[in-house]
């Protein structure tokens, strides 16, 4: 098919959810990816979150082609060896508990919803936070604290309560007898990159401990080394009492996760929650394929040097444009806070070969492959201050 045919079909049988930019990719590798005409594009928003290790890392396409040789689906009443060396590989990563696998990120948090209401017994009211998102199915959209995602969908289901980001006032005073659960992001992703203060997040756990709630903590877009350590909340002292996983956790490939710590995870018996699809042969090989090559690759060691780079470089560019307002975020997850629309910059990055994203209208993402290189950055920053020079230019600051 040609590019305007490709267009064209997709205007006519499918529905238009995604606003779309008119770019058809055929090849990906590492932070690279090739269109229909051979053009290639540096990608630093490789899968809005899910290529921790770039496109098509060589681990997770060798457990793949592996297993898609031997057998590809086992339903979730019978064993498969590969889902037993993932949730043993899960629990050992995080804290002693169980995994329930799902296909999604929204997935594994309506898994989590469900546990929480289990626990409580009667208590349902679970606390989240403004600007959070925690995915499009109606109990993760009802936790979602951003009204446009979920106009026109009303009514949003009941027991959700959204309160100010680190406040920890706003937490207590939100509580009733019904409250059963706290439910957060530690960075804020799709909100405009915004992390959690850690005196925040100890209050939090400590509330949680005092009044038997339990601590949900959504590591979706955080998870699988994107902050340069394997899980967010190893940066804060904490232990979370339920944990979500999805995006970079297959390694391009669909899954979700939810573990909880071991005294919940039988809560859910047998015949009270499943997935058909959830935590199938191939997407474990996957998975396997993504926690070898982190290990093999020391690539929690380069997403804390990256890190620091890319920081240090989008900090001279503060430096020298009054547009950019802020820096914020850890590991290789980091905003660009700017005082105009940052459309306009994503495009003109586009066009010059630079992939990324922008989100709470005004916030410029960089979530680029663990596995960046010093090189790449460099090319990034090089075409990411040229477009900013010319905005600036343009709208006089
Ligand atoms: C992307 C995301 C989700 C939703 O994941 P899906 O796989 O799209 O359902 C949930 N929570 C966070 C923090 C996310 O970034």
């Amino acid at each position: 098919m040609k590019v305007e045919e490709i267009f064209q079909v997709y205007k006519e049988n499918i529905m238009p959810t995604y606003s779309k930019v008119p770019l058809v990719f055929v090849k990906g590798k590492g932070s690279r990816l090739w269109d229909i005409n051979g053009r290639a594009y540096l990608d630093f928003f490789p899968g809005w979150g899910v290529g921790n290790l770039g496109h098509c890392h060589p681990k997770v396409m060798q457990g793949v082609r592996d297993q898609i040789s031997k057998l590809i689906f086992v339903p979730n009443n019978y064993y498969h060896p590969f889902q037993a060396k993932l949730a043993k590989e899960l629990i050992y990563l995080s804290f002693p508990g169980k995994v329930f696998f799902a296909n999604s990120g929204a997935e594994a948090n309506e898994g989590a919803i469900k546990l929480a209401r289990k626990f409580g017994k009667g208590r349902y009211e679970i606390i989240t936070f403004e600007n959070a998102f925690h995915g499009r199915t109606l109990a993760a959209l009802a936790a979602t604290g951003q009204k446009k995602y979920q106009a026109g969908f009303e009514p949003m289901p009941e027991g959700f309560k959204q309160v100010k980001f680190n406040d920890i006032n706003a937490v207590k005073q939100a509580l009733t007898e019904k409250t059963v659960a706290v439910m957060l992001e530690l960075i804020q992703g799709e909100g405009g990159v915004n992390v959690a203060d850690k005196d925040f997040v100890l209050a939090l756990r400590k509330l949680c401990d005092e009044k038997n709630l339990l601590l949900i903590i959504d590591e979706v877009q955080t998870g699988i080394g994107r902050t340069a350590k394997m899980f967010g909340y190893q940066h804060y002292g904490i232990t979370p009492d339920i944990m979500t996983l999805a995006k970079a956790l297959g390694g391009g490939l669909p899954i979700g996760a939810m573990i909880a710590r071991r005294d919940l995870s039988d809560l859910l018996a047998p015949g009270m929650h499943a997935s058909t699809f959830g935590g199938g042969p191939v997407i474990c090989r996957a998975a396997l394929g993504v926690f070898k090559a982190m290990q093999k690759e020391k690539i929690l060691k380069n997403c804390q040097n990256m890190g620091e780079y890319l920081l240090e470089k989008l900090k001279l560019l503060k430096n020298s444009f009054a547009v950019i307002k802020e820096i914020r975020g850890m590991g290789l997850m980091l905003g660009v806070e700017l005082a105009v629309e940052g459309k306009p910059i994503v495009e003109k990055c586009m066009l010059q070969g630079l992939l990324i994203n922008c989100t709470h209208d005004k916030v410029l993402r960089l979530m680029p492959a663990l596995n960046v290189t010093k090189k790449e950055i460099d090319k990034a920053i090089g075409i990411l201050e040229g477009v900013i020079a010319s905005e600036a230019k343009q709208s006089c600051f």
